[in-house]
């Protein structure tokens, strides 16, 4: 009898229908009940049959809501009730209380003797009043909130880096965080003020009297305090300002409003609060506007991308030995955009997963066709952190250069923005896949980032590139900074059998000072700028013959 009640096909096509329901059926004559996989995994229960219900789930619920979990559920046993309908806060597997309605029934036999209860638990997170970690009001009580009468001001608060810091320190100490800045808020809020938390890492501060300037000056303590709290490593939070009615009257308005100004202010170096206004409404509009086009140039089997190569020298014989290979793209309606915007936005949505695994295949393609032409000719290309995230992006390279039988010395991995890989392990370990085939690997932009050395230790690199910031600086008069970095980091990098590339030379008085000094090879618009690959043929054929009247004569 049992097995047939908890092997019910229609438990499993139920079970398997919802992932945010979570389903259980109780044999009450054995009390062995069984659970949706979904259940189990969300709540770290033992298995999915298990016995001795009644405590066991107990345990779970917090100790705050088990009067009324029991009160509601002897009411069903006894009889005195055929349904169970309960809301109560349950621990999952993060160890965070989340709200759930348990729903029930029990189903007796001919005698009137309980056979089965099964039900399901639908989780509340939507509609929760308090959020079950910091226990602030919910966007949903925000949402509640009149916008049309009165004036006041609200603050956006995001943590700076949140993810890193999650990545890099584990997810229960990111909830440390979490909850150590919500209390803060509440305590300095003030008592008019309403602290809710949104999702993930921002926080909303309602002020109903205050001005945005008075709020502004919030931040300013608040942001102060998180470079001191026990126990806690410092961080930083950035922030959107609004007013309203001025910015918008209703909810989703100002939220909109609120997120694009506080994306303004965590792209800004030196502000870390931003007002909205015109320009970050337009700004946002026109983001959205190329995200469009982008991704319709995706879908469209990448027309409009196109890459350009930009000669690398030996710094010895100034004779081209490698190039690197930069992104363009434009569409008819879109041809003011640089790489730098638009690569962001890709980086964003993260369809730069995409896009740069069509740069990797044509970057090898034209390695291939090179190799072939000239044999002894590089090619780099530029790869995003989270390029790498998941594996697959090295093996497919892997299976191309071996489709395409290309060298692997001949091809380099630059990884650009340094500054958000922290999951250095991972990367070491995709990296000396690649080296022990031969591939060779960049850091990008090296020193621009105070995360450089960290990572320079962590994983092994054969080249460094040397960021522009530094190179340019050379010739600014009574600049003795980036002379000591670039002799500095040519040292070191001798020390450690790493090559050097100085990128933006742009003068021969550049030129002259950085081959003194001994960096290994050269880039910049004193060569070449990007150019298209056939003007990257002429000029290396150009090259070549003139290597050859020179030998001639
Ligand atoms: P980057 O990797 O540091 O590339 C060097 C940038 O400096 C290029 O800008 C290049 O045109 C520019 N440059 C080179 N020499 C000089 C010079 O002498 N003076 C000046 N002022 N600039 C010089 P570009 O092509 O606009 O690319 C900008 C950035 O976009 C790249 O910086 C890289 O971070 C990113 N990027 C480009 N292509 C890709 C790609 O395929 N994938 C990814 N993930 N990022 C890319
Ligand atoms: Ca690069
Ligand atoms: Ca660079």
């Amino acid at each position: 009898m049992s097995t047939t009640i908890l092997e019910n096909e229609l438990f499993e096509s139920f079970a398997n229908a919802s992932d945010n329901i979570y389903i259980y059926v109780c044999d009450m004559k054995t009390d062995i009940s069984r659970w949706s996989k979904n259940t189990v995994d969300y709540f770290n229960l033992e298995g999915e049959y298990i016995k001795n219900t009644g405590p066991k789930w107990m345990e779970y619920i917090h100790p705050d809501d088990r009067a009324a979990y029991i009160k509601d559920i002897e009411a069903v046993f006894s009889g005195a009730s055929n349904r169970h309908s309960c809301q109560y806060r349950a621990k999952n597997k993060y160890g965070d209380y989340v709200w759930l309605e348990c729903k029930g029934s029990v189903i007796s036999d001919e005698n009137g003797q309980p056979l089965v209860f099964a039900g399901l638990m639908t989780r509340l997170d939507n509609q929760n009043k308090y959020d079950p970690l910091t226990h602030l009001l919910t966007s949903y009580e925000m949402q509640k909130y009149d916008f049309t009468t009165g004036h006041g001001a609200i603050l956006l608060l995001g943590i700076n880096s949140f993810r890193m810091i999650n990545n890099t320190n584990g997810f229960l100490y990111g909830n440390k965080v979490l909850v150590a800045l919500s209390e803060y808020l509440e305590q300095t809020a003030g008592k008019d003020n309403r602290v809710f938390r949104l999702q993930g890492d921002e926080f909303v501060i309602l002020s109903p009297n205050s001005s945005k300037k008075e709020l502004g000056k919030l931040f300013e303590n608040v942001n102060n305090h998180c470079t001191n709290i026990r126990g806690l490593k410092s961080f930083s939070v950035s922030a959107g300002l609004v007013s309203y009615p001025e910015d918008g009257t209703d909810f989703n308005t100002l939220i909109s409003n609120l997120e694009h100004s506080l994306e303004y202010a965590k792209e800004q170096k030196n502000e870390w609060i931003a007002e909205f206004s015109d320009k970050i409404s337009q700004r946002h509009l026109r983001i959205s506007q190329l995200h469009e086009a982008l991704t319709k140039s995706i879908r469209n089997n990448f027309k409009g991308f196109e890459l350009y190569f930009q000669p690398i020298l030996d710094a010895k014989t100034k004779k081209i030995t490698e190039c690197e290979s930069l992104l363009r793209w434009k569409t008819p309606e879109i041809q003011d955009t640089t790489p730098y915007e638009f690569i962001k936005i890709l980086e964003d949505s993260g369809e730069i997963r995409e896009v740069g695994t069509w740069v990797m295949e044509e970057a090898l393609r034209h390695a291939a066709l090179w190799q072939k032409k000239y044999h002894d000719i590089g090619v780099s290309f530029n790869v995003s952190y989270i390029q790498l995230l998941d594996g697959e992006f090295i093996n497919k390279l892997i299976a191309k250069a071996q489709e395409l039988e290309v060298n692997p010395q001949l091809v380099m991995v630059e990884l650009t923005e340094s500054c958000n890989a922290s999951d250095t392990e991972m990367l070491s370990l995709q990296f000396g896949k690649l080296q022990k085939l031969g591939f060779k690997i960049a850091m990008d932009d090296f020193g621009t980032e105070y995360a450089s050395f960290g990572l320079l230790h962590d994983v092994s690199m054969d080249v460094l590139k040397i960021d522009q910031k530094f190179v340019r600086g050379l010739i600014r008069e009574g600049n003795l900074t980036d002379m000591a970095i670039i002799e500095n980091v040519v040292n070191m990098c001798r020390q450690l059998s790493i090559q050097t590339i100085a990128e933006g030379i742009e003068t021969e008085e550049i030129q002259d000072i950085i081959r003194n000094i001994g960096v290994s090879y050269l880039q910049g618009y004193l060569y070449s700028k990007p150019v298209p690959a056939v003007t990257f043929e002429q000029m290396i054929e150009k090259e070549r013959q003139c290597l050859i009247n020179e030998n001639l004569f």
